[in-house]
């Protein structure tokens, strides 16, 4: 029975029909596709994009050397190297996070004591040679200086949702 409908179907186009009748549902629809990059859709203060590394209001870095970020990175994207300075504090002489390994998970940025290294809602990049994606620590500083409003701003609507 069920070969002899589906032959009758086959002759009125039956499964073209459907397929239309569902084109046709959309045709009408408000339109979800945006137009990017002119359009963009909504994005969480929680998007891990882009890493930076913080400065305090004073210029001062934020990050201290303790190694939690290079210890709890599963992709071992981060490399530091330390040394105590005059006044007996210690800071990086190289902080450097390769792209190419990292898998934008935020164990860095959620480890981090002194919130310094974080995840800007910056993705918009790209790499034309080698190294251009091997985020040394003078690249890392520069990003934050250039996101520091926008995560800033992020880090104050997380506050309020406490
Ligand atoms: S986001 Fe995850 S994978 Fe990338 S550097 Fe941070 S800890 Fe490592
Ligand atoms: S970025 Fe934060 S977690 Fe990483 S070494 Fe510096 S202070 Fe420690």
């Amino acid at each position: 029975m069920s070969a002899v409908a589906d032959y009758f179907k086959s002759l009125t186009l039956w499964e073209l029909v459907k397929g239309l009748k569902l084109t046709g549902t959309y045709l009408f629809d408000r339109k979800i596709t945006v137009q990017y990059p002119e359009e963009k859709t909504p994005m969480s203060p929680r998007f891990r994009g882009l890493h930076a590394l913080r400065r305090y209001p004073n210029g001062e870095e934020r990050c201290i050397a303790c190694k939690l970020c290079e210890a709890v990175c599963p992709a071992l994207a981060i490399t530091i190297e330390s040394e105590p300075r005059d006044d007996g504090t210690r800071r990086t002489t190289k902080y450097e996070i390769d792209l190419t390994k990292c898998i934008f998970c935020g164990f860095c940025e959620e480890s981090c004591p002194v919130d310094s290294i974080v995840e800007t809602r910056h993705f918009e990049y790209h790499g034309e040679k080698r190294g251009d994606l091997l985020m040394t620590k003078e690249k890392l500083l520069a990003n934050a200086e250039r996101f520091e409003a926008q995560i800033a701003a992020d880090r104050a609507t997380e506050a309020r949702y406490r």
